[in-house]
């Protein structure tokens, strides 16, 4: 439903005042810009000062405010805010000639307070405003934020864009499961340009060799968080605290930093163990840690197989539960943050399962490539949404032949891309058409030697 700006104002005037107070805003100067503001209720970096910033109160009309002495104004959480690296001054320097229509904060809908956080335990505590209701497409636009659901980025015709394949595999990596990913990977399996395919692996500290750990990653794949312990039960997992998901998944970056010598900043996603997800904390963790993604969601029907796969989509606004089946999902919003979902594949009996090795399928090469296939097509010639094909090793003792046979096959396609989760959200926040995806610089090969 449609609210003109008036009804927003005194909607949301009393949340606006408590922005000002909560953000410590010292004083405001009522004195209109000609700058544009896209639309009501955001706000906007100034162009030079990055302790001021404007409130926007409609079209082409703003308030210069200000911040107390010392404090920044932070875009990403519409606070003011002890310097840091996201805040307006990182926007200033990028760019002088930055369009104020262009920040992401200016088309953001009116936000709700919250008490959550508590300083002292948290890294970043500084997040006390969060966008309600459901994901309004009108507002949440790339590259910063996506709404879920079956709509293609940048509204490109789908013979302009290309299938996505997201290869992935969980768990420890050691001398049990080395061997399968080096001869799946020596195998010159390629993409349109003649790069390699590339994979992401969801490491977890149970049982990992960490030099094997860095050989792949050497070979470009991407190497995310997928906790140190992964721990039994499940319900450890549910019932976690904000804590425990820190010690667990910022726990094993480190270690996979450490160990295994990548780039703390190359380590990007987490999975939850048995897809097993802690609510808020879980995803508080990820937001407060500067995470890229959570891949932990499942969604897709279990009574039919035609439904339409939804795109990745940010957690801008709280996740309609329709696309996060599981428990416990979170409840409030993560703005940037990005959801890469499990969408569900099918059995050639129409049975349902979140990991493609936990359908149950009969034990031929033939019926794991149709399988395979099956799966491949429901997205491919409906919306093209990223295929997951996302595995644990020991599926590969019986399957890596026709999974290879398979991979083979559709590589040959001039459209389909197998490539790391970043990559692929890269792609979704900056769609380029493939008749210019050769330059795509986030696709060119990579080796992270
Ligand atoms: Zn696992």
């Amino acid at each position: 439903m449609e609210m003109g700006f008036e009804g927003v104002f005194h909607k949301y005037q009393y949340k606006f005042w408590l922005l000002l107070i909560l953000g410590h805003v010292l004083f405001i100067t009522p004195s209109y810009s000609n700058e544009i503001c896209a639309a009501s209720g955001g706000f906007v970096c100034h162009e030079e000062n990055p302790s001021q910033f404007y409130r926007c109160i409609g079209y082409k009309r703003k308030i210069l405010m200000s911040c107390n002495t010392g404090l920044h104004f932070d875009p990403e959480f519409n606070v003011c805010n002890w310097p840091n690296s996201n805040d307006c001054s990182a926007q200033i320097n990028r760019s002088k000639t930055t369009k104020l229509n262009d920040v992401g904060a200016a088309t953001k809908p009116p936000t709700k307070s919250t008490t959550t956080s508590k300083p002292s335990t948290h890294p970043q505590t500084t997040k006390i405003f969060e966008l309600t209701g459901p994901c309004q497409p009108e507002y949440c636009k790339l590259p910063k934020c996506k709404c879920p659901g079956p709509e293609i980025p940048g509204s490109l015709p789908i013979n302009a864009i290309p299938q996505i394949i997201l290869l992935t595999f969980d768990d420890g990596i050691n001398e049990h499961n080395i061997g399968y990913y080096r001869d799946l990977f020596g195998s010159n399996i390629t993409n349109p340009n003649g790069c390699p395919i590339q994979a992401t692996f969801f490491v977890s500290g149970d049982y990992t060799i960490y030099k094997d750990v860095k050989e792949l990653y050497g070979q470009g794949h991407e190497i995310a968080s997928h906790s140190k312990s992964h721990k039994f039960p499940h319900a450890y997992w549910l019932n976690s605290d904000y804590k425990t998901y820190s010690d667990e998944i910022v726990g094993m970056k480190n270690w996979l930093s450490e160990k295994a010598d990548i780039p703390a900043k190359d380590i990007r996603g987490m999975r939850s163990p048995f897809l097993a997800m802690g609510k808020d904390a879980q995803f508080k963790m990820l937001k407060d840690n500067r995470f890229y993604y959570d891949s932990s969601m499942v969604t897709g029907s279990l009574s039919t197989t035609t439904e339409i796969p939804t795109w990745p989509f940010t957690l801008d606004y709280p996740v309609n539960k329709k696309y996060c089946l599981l428990k416990y999902c979170p409840e409030n919003s993560y703005p940037g943050l990005w959801e890469v979902p499990l969408i569900r594949w099918y059995n050639d009996k129409g049975s349902a399962c979140s990991m493609a090795d936990s359908c149950i399928i009969p034990p031929n090469s033939s019926a794991v490539v149709n399988f395979l296939k099956d799966n491949f097509n429901r997205h491919y010639k409906r919306n093209k949404a990223p295929f997951g094909i996302f595995l644990h090793a020991p599926w590969l003792k019986n399957n890596l032949k026709p999974l290879k046979k398979f991979l083979e096959e559709v590589a040959l396609k001039n459209d389909v891309w197998i490539v790391t989760v970043s990559q692929a959200l890269q792609w979704i926040q900056n769609p380029v058409p493939l008749d210019k995806i050769s330059k795509f610089r986030n696709w060119k090969c990579k080796l992270n030697n």
